[in-house]
């Protein structure tokens, strides 16, 4: 294990177990690999069952027979909710099964070990090909995202909720995940991607689990929110500039290079042109095909073109896509002008401006996802008004791929791949923050 020592921080002192809901359905199909008992009736089960809405009343719980027990196995689960890959496929795990009733449904839960679950999680997220000191500062930051979230939710902690300032000329807006009521994590992309022990862990992700055992990033006695997202574009942007307006000091503005390079103020709008224009150096910006498809799942592109990227629409088309995307009716979209940049020059707030309404949009979340049939890149950008061959077009020019807070997993891969240490990784995506170790 590495040098990190285990610290008395009153957090966890042993390894903590989390309870993550697999499914929902009106029936529960399970087998059973060796002997379960049954918390409440004390008998044991083995083999295939059958679990139905009505059963039983409330909570059932099955916990393997110590010796005689190697998992449970869960038929025709949904994997890859709401996406075009959608199939159901039987999955295994270890650890409790525990089912409870929800409405109509029965929801399969599997309470286990938080270093078994990272194991699952890492394997299937990352690519066993990234460098391993990549992997271990992503199973760090997995650790410390769902400590914090068992940390807040144990004191009882609500986020702030989104605030409107809907004013009729504003609409302000943040998107975070949703707490889970009757357990910890779900096993879909809305928290982390969890498939129990249906594929072998991989050995490279093991390995950056079993190494960073225990160790959280912590800063002034508290877990960190370990956010991350795939490219910064050049720098990181502040927490609140994408969530609620509570500063964390370890997510903020961040130069991604190895020097101290001196980059200019970008939430004033020349600099944030001139900037987004240029290409300046930055770990995340590589044309390293190898190394993305190690950190982009299913990446087949010809050209890496996030770092720096580029979309036109014709004024009709933008005019309506907008509309369709807000539902707001601005007629023909005349400009679109920059309100509020952050740090790393993605926009906080872009004002619309229509024939019929002008409306202040924001944040980052909302802008991308009015400028895009799916979702903009990122929202720092700028956008030009050209008229091209008669035609009016609008053409944005943009920086990185996503929020932009927090580590920056493209940049993290090629840290790794040029020989830096994880810890050095976390140091300088999360400034103020020192790796603890918790347990062991
Ligand atoms: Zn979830
Ligand atoms: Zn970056």
């Amino acid at each position: 294990m590495e040098g990190t020592e285990r610290k008395n921080t009153g957090l966890f002192g042993q390894e903590p177990r989390i309870t993550a809901g697999i499914l929902t359905a009106p029936e529960i199909r399970v087998a059973f690999d060796g002997l379960y008992r049954e918390v409440s009736s004390g008998r044991t089960v083995t083999g295939e069952a059958v679990f139905r809405v009505g059963d039983w009343a409330g909570e059932a719980v099955f916990v393997p027979v110590e010796g005689k027990a190697s998992g449970f196995t869960l038929k025709d689960v949904v994997i890859g909710k709401k996406f075009h890959w959608q199939r159901s496929e039987d999955q295994t795990f270890r650890g409790c099964l525990r089912l409870i009733r929800e409405g109509e449904g029965v929801t399969a839960v599997n309470e286990i070990g938080v270093e078994d679950y990272l194991r699952s999680v890492i394997s299937s997220e990352m690519n066993a090909g990234s460098p391993l000191d990549s992997l271990k500062a992503h199973a760090v930051i997995s650790r410390s995202w769902l400590l914090y979230q068992l940390e807040r939710k144990k004191q009882g902690e609500k986020r702030p909720q989104p605030a409107s300032a809907d004013d009729g000329d504003e609409y302000i807006r943040w998107f975070d995940r949703e707490e889970h009521a009757r357990y910890d994590v779900c096993a879909d992309d809305h928290c982390q991607r969890y498939q129990g022990i249906t594929r072998a862990y991989t050995p490279a992700a093991a390995q950056a689990v079993d190494e960073t055992e225990g160790i959280v990033l912590v800063q002034d006695g508290r877990i960190c929110d370990a956010r991350y997202s795939k490219c910064c574009g050049g720098v990181t942007e502040r927490f609140e500039n994408v969530w609620e307006p509570v500063p964390h000091p370890y997510l903020q503005r961040v130069a991604d290079a190895a020097e101290a390079v001196e980059i200019p103020d970008l939430t004033v709008e020349e600099n944030a042109r001139r900037w987004i224009e240029s290409e300046p150096p930055a770990f995340c910006r590589t044309d390293d095909r190898r190394l993305l498809a190690t950190v982009l799942n299913g990446y087949d592109r010809e050209t890496p073109d996030f770092y720096r990227w580029e979309v036109t629409y014709a004024q009709d088309e933008l005019s309506e896509l907008i509309r369709r995307k807000t539902g707001i009716e601005f007629g023909r979209v005349e400009a679109l002008v920059p309100v509020e940049r952050g740090v790393s020059g993605r926009l906080v707030r872009l004002k619309i401006v229509g024939s019929r309404r002008t409306v202040v949009l924001g944040k980052e979340l909302v802008i991308r996802q009015a400028l895009s049939p799916f979702c903009l890149y990122s929202s720092a950008f700028v956008a030009d008004r050209e008229t091209v061959g008669g035609k009016t077009l609008f053409r944005l020019r943009g920086a990185g791929w996503g929020h932009g807070v927090g580590l920056c997993q493209i940049g993290a891969a090629v840290m790794g791949s040029r020989g830096y240490g994880w810890k050095e990784i976390l140091r300088h995506y999360y400034p103020g923050s020192e790796p603890v170790r918790l347990y062991d």
